[in-house]
């Protein structure tokens, strides 16, 4: 299989984490439109949203992901990459798009134990797990709607690499 492999999901899901550990497994190009964003353009995703909105960070989004789809590579995607329509189709339709789920007090205890201070504004200015669970909520389906593949995505980064294999019928390279 060439197609490239998606990785959607909420923040703190694993999709950067997961994604290195699976391109290396696969042999294959790891790619996170999210730091394609901010080598392009020298801006935090923060700094982006002050400038141009999340509407421009969200056009932005979309022309990253175009720009890093190509065939045998893995690509990390930011957690909002799948509210757009559009991106959901392009995924669905360009490879295979694999949602790592886990549950809201997981990403809460991650994302506290790595705040990455400045990276990106909240969506609500609430606490972090109140808004997780907003997030959540509001995402699910849209993170379901665009999957093949519905991996758990609690377990440490290997056996989460494992299972998107497994899904996949791939074997590491
Ligand atoms: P995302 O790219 O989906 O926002 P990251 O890969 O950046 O998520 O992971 C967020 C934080 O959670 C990082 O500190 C990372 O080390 C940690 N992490 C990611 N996946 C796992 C996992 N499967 N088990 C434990 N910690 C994880
Ligand atoms: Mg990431």
């Amino acid at each position: 299989m060439t197609q490239p492999i998606f990785l959607v999901g909420a923040r703190g899901c694993g999709k950067t984490t997961v994604g290195v550990a699976l391109a290396q497994a696969l042999d294959r190009g790891f790619v996170d439109t999210d730091n394609y964003l901010l080598t392009r353009t020298n801006m935090s995703v923060a700094d982006i949203v002050a400038q141009e909105g999340w509407d421009g960070f969200r056009a932005r989004e979309t022309q990253a992901l175009k720009s890093v789809t190509a065939p045998d590579v893995v690509v990390a995607t930011g957690g909002g990459m799948v509210l757009a329509e559009g991106n959901r189709q392009f995924m669905r339709e360009q490879g295979v798009v694999i949602y790592l789920r886990a549950p809201a007090q997981i990403l809460a205890d991650r994302l506290e134990a790595f705040p990455e201070e400045g990276q990106r504004p909240t969506l609500t200015g609430k606490p972090i797990t109140d808004e997780i669970v907003e997030v959540l909520a509001a995402r699910e389906a849209l993170y379901r709607q665009a999957a093949h593949h519905v991996i758990d995505a609690s377990h440490a980064p290997d056996a989460v690499v494992d299972a998107v294999l497994a899904a996949l019928h791939m074997a590491r390279a």
